[in-house]
């Protein structure tokens, strides 16, 4: 049985960060990946990591940004935390090798980003996530003899001791199915987020919320669950992102006549609101008969009001997805986009350590909340929780590994548990719905009812909906009956993961009865600090989900109205 001091489930940026934390504070490391770690959804990012670096800067004018983004629902603490641990963690990265851009004068460029009161957004032309994730790979590659990569391994379940505290996880090799138990004296969960809950989304197909309903399933709470960001520049068909560096290099939204409507709702940032507020003004848009577009389901991004020299140097990707997703060159015409899910807020709740309600469990990165972005993250503030809280997680982890001797644990019943269920999913009778059927159903529900704007009866359709989606996902099949590389088996546990995540956003959001970030409800439309200025938890009970609350911890900003 494979045995570390620190395991990390997931080798995004949070997962990577965490293990060379760990592995630079003395610990024995394993990092395990359902994808090689490159491939991780971290690659994806584009528009850049935020820090206040300027000169001109102050990482309080960051937090406060943050906060005033979270729409006060953010943990003030852990805001400082991360915003004033960020220059020196942007600039480890330029250290090691991340090429960030850089202006005539020589000095790391700042690009403007949504919500924010400042240039203040580092960037890599608009593939950020892929230039820091190559970057901190070949740094694992360093530490190859305290880190131990598990590459194209899934993790199927936690592993708790008799006293309740996590002490290691079962895992499947992609590659031959076999499985295995692990042991370690912590685990680290860095799993992403849960995007495919949703149909279109601008997350990959591995983004399946397993982190999340693996540690649910093991007792520990989600937090902030309800809080679902969409994001305003998404391609219509596709759901696919036009990153946010758009905006911040200048370029404007368009309704059918034209007319620059962010005037009405954020007269003085404009396109540069919060994504919650540029969201909700397209949805108005659109939902009033200004849209563009078949059906008029669209808006217009018109990206040539930039330079074309500087799009073909900032935005080089953007303008490759124009032409090959939606055969427009951005360059010369504006590209039809509307809002689209693109992250969650909520995770597994954390302390600014990473560390769970669970000993030896921790969480960080898009799969944990902690909660700095509350009910609405700031652009490239995603990036920045990823290395922070990793590092975090990853130190803190190590330093406890070095108090206590490895747990003896006998993983073995909850290993035979796994490969029985594996074993029945992939002996199902080929009768009922297959698993794509029932995944496309969840992500149409969440998406039509879960999404920028909501209210008690959808909410109450999309709970029914997900309880009818569980029955069938019990007995849907799969064609694939072999051992090697049998992705439509992790395909359905996928989808058991994606329905835990979907169940406690709904409920979640049916308990929310206010609008406050990401969250707008259509039959509560204010923001009611007296009685929801507080944390939605999500626990599983013995009947389903448990809902409690937590306070939200305020430091130095007292909530205001929000306003752009
Ligand atoms: C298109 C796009 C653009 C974005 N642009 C930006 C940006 O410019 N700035 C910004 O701040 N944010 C951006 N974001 C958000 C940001 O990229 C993500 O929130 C962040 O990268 C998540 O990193 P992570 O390490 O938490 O998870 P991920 O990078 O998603 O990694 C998850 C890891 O967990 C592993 N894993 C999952 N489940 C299992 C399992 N069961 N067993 C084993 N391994 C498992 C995966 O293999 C993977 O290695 C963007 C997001 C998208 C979708």
């Amino acid at each position: 049985m494979p045995a570390h001091d620190v395991l990390i489930i997931g080798a995004g940026l949070a997962g990577q960060r965490a293990a060379l934390a760990a592995a630079k504070a003395g610990a024995s490391v394993a990092i395990m990946s359902k994808v090689h770690p490159v491939r991780s959804h971290s690659v994806a990012a584009a528009g850049g990591i935020n820090a206040a670096i300027s000169v001109d800067d102050d990482w309080r004018s960051h937090a406060f940004d943050t906060v005033k983004g979270s729409d006060f629902l953010g943990d003030q603490d852990a805001i400082e935390v991360m915003c004033s641990e960020a220059p020196d963690e942007v600039l480890h990265l330029e250290h090691i090798g991340v090429t960030f851009h850089r202006n005539d004068r020589g000095e790391m460029d700042l690009r403007a980003f949504g919500g924010a009161s400042m240039k203040r957004t580092a960037y890599v032309a608009d593939i950020t996530g892929q230039a820091m994730l190559h970057v901190l790979y070949e740094q694992l590659m360093k530490h190859h003899e305290t880190v131990e990569r598990f590459e194209e391994w899934f993790t199927t379940s936690l592993l708790l001791d008799e006293s309740g505290s996590c002490s290691g996880v079962i895992a499947r090799d992609v590659r031959s199915g076999r499985m295995e138990a692990f042991t370690a004296k912590n685990v680290i969960l860095a799993c992403g987020g849960a995007g495919q809950a949703y149909k279109p989304t601008t997350n990959g197909l591995i983004v399946t919320g397993d982190g999340i309903a693996l540690a649910y399933r093991s007792g520990a709470p989600l937090m902030d669950m309800e809080m679902v960001q969409y994001h305003p520049t998404c391609l219509v068909e596709t759901g696919i992102l036009i990153t946010e560096g758009a905006r911040g290099e200048g370029a404007h939204l368009l309704n059918a006549n034209g007319e620059r409507f962010m005037e009405k709702s954020a007269p003085n940032k404009m396109e540069l609101a919060s994504r919650d507020v540029v969201s909700r003004a397209e949805q108005t848009e659109i939902n009033e008969g200004r849209g563009v577009g078949p059906g008029g389901a669209g808006i217009s991004l018109d990206v040539t009001v930039v330079p074309r020299k500087r799009t073909l140097e900032a935005l080089r990707e953007i303008v490759n997805l124009g032409r090959d997703f939606a055969g427009v060159d951005i360059t010369r015409e504006p590209i039809t986009i509307r809002p689209g899910q693109h992250y969650i807020m909520g995770g597994v709740k954390t302390d600014v350590d990473g560390r769970t309600p669970i000993e030896g469990l921790y969480a960080a990165g898009e799969v944990a909340c902690v909660s700095v972005h509350g009910g609405n993250r700031l652009g490239a503030n995603s990036l920045l929780d990823t290395l922070i809280f990793g590092r975090r997680a990853g130190e803190h982890a190590a330093a406890r590994a070095a108090s206590m001797p490895l747990p003896h644990l006998d993983g073995s019943a909850q290993l035979r548990r796994d490969v029985n269920a594996i074993d029945a999913t992939i002996a199902r009778p080929h009768q009922g719905r297959r698993v794509s059927e029932i995944k496309n159903d969840l992500g149409e529900t969440m998406n039509r009812h879960a999404a920028v704007f909501r209210d008690e009866a959808g909410l109450q359709e999309a709970l029914a909906t997900i309880g009818r989606l569980r029955e069938e996902a019990d007995s849907a099949w799969i064609d694939d009956r072999g051992t090697v590389f049998n992705q439509d088996v992790l395909g359905a546990l996928e989808l058991g993961f994606l329905l835990d995540c979907a169940e406690t956003t709904v409920v979640a959001a049916l308990e929310r009865r206010e609008s406050r970030g990401a969250q707008f409800r259509t039959d509560f439309p204010e923001r009611n600090d007296e009685e929801w200025l507080k944390h939605i938890d999500v626990s599983l009970g013995e009947e389903g989900p448990l809902v409690s609350y937590s306070p939200v911890t305020i430091t130095q900003w007292q909530p205001e109205e929000r306003k752009y």
